[in-house]
């Protein structure tokens, strides 16, 4: 039982089935049929009217937040956000870019938080350029931006002349627990982005989407960081066969981490929050380490991983049934009986 993260997915028979036949071409000349299929499919859901398909969130990030700073600018983000926490400092090494951060309990992004934070041309303080806001929010446990918040921080950014990044690697599954679209969320955004090897389950790609004019920009950037594509058409294919089959069962995700949840609660009933978002479990392990709990349940087959030395993380997805969840928080449970809450 894998739950480190989505990202363990495999692709399944069917999906690379779709990978064998899909025809390609050469993507730096503009000529994969199936990456163009798949970008012009990924902008239409996202609510843009163009994308640009990389090999990674993190690079769709590094180029949708290069879109909104000039080298010597800042965007604000949370504290937790994976651009700041999970991307190796890429935005200050590679672009220049500085950050601020702002913290709140939940991981909840709200414009009260944002404004007092924005910094306009001074003179002498480091201007604001824009604001990143991701959704679902990963080291907050999966926690989902209400789309009435994320419309409230977008309108203060448009006033304001400033940038609004999305990183939504899971937007999808904030969709799907929320009955949002997409392009509800999408078009909001100057830059917004959508995992396609998360949660959907294929073996790599993130979609960036936003104009066609700051598209054909990360374009060119995305060629001088070193990752054009040539016939990566086969791995549009499986983006593709991910968007068309693996969107709405993420429903099933997210009933298995409330399971796998309340598993958990009969054992220690502190170490799990009362409300599980989407598919994500932020584990308190109280007065045990962290490693050490990794390490028993490792031992009795469930995998999970650490955020900090007393949180782990459980990632419910499409290769774990939910039996198999139900399973791994009776495991956790029996773990942590033998800690306390801190
Ligand atoms: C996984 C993830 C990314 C991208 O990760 P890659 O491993 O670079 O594909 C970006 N943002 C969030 C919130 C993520 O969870």
């Amino acid at each position: 039982m894998d739950l480190r993260s989505d990202t363990v997915t495999m692709p399944t028979p069917a999906m690379r089935d779709a990978m064998a036949q899909a025809p390609v071409g050469d993507d730096v000349y503009g000529e994969d049929p199936t990456i163009l299929e798949l970008e012009a499919m990924g902008a239409a859901l996202l609510g843009q009217e163009a994308a640009l398909f990389c090999v990674t969130g993190s690079l769709a990030n590094l180029l949708g937040v290069w879109l909104l700073a000039e080298r010597g600018e800042e965007v604000l983000c949370d504290a937790k956000a994976h651009i700041v926490r999970a991307e190796m400092g890429a935005h200050g090494a590679l672009h220049g870019i500085t950050t601020r951060t702002w913290s709140t309990p939940d991981g909840v992004a709200r414009v009260e938080d944002i404004e007092p934070m924005v910094s306009f041309d001074s003179g002498h303080l480091v201007r604001t350029a824009g604001v990143e806001v991701e959704n679902t929010m990963n080291f907050a446990g999966g926690a989902i931006q209400p789309l009435d918040q994320v419309r409230q921080i977008s309108a203060y950014c448009h006033d304001h002349g400033l940038g609004l990044h999305i990183d939504g690697a899971r937007l999808a599954n904030a969709c799907v627990a929320t009955g949002a679209s997409l392009a509800d969320y999408g078009s909001l955004a100057t830059t917004v982005t959508l995992c396609l090897s998360k949660g959907l389950g294929a073996p790599v790609g993130t979609l960036l989407a936003s104009t066609p004019d700051r598209i054909a920009r990360a374009r060119v950037q995305r060629k001088r960081l070193g990752a054009g594509w040539r016939q990566a058409g086969i791995l549009a294919a499986a983006g593709i066969y991910a968007l068309e089959n693996n969107v709405d069962r993420l429903a099933e995700d997210h009933e298995s981490a409330r399971a796998f949840a309340q598993e958990v609660r009969r054992g220690a009933a502190w170490a799990v929050p009362d409300q599980i978002a989407t598919n994500i479990v932020v584990v308190d392990t109280g007065t045990m380490d962290a490693d050490l709990v990794v390490a028993q349940a490792e031992e009795r087959g469930l995998r999970l991983s650490k955020l900090s030395s007393t949180q782990v993380r459980a990632v419910t997805h499409l290769d774990v049934s939910a039996p198999e969840c139900v399973e791994a928080g009776r495991v956790l449970a029996e773990i942590l009986q033998e800690a306390q809450p801190a």
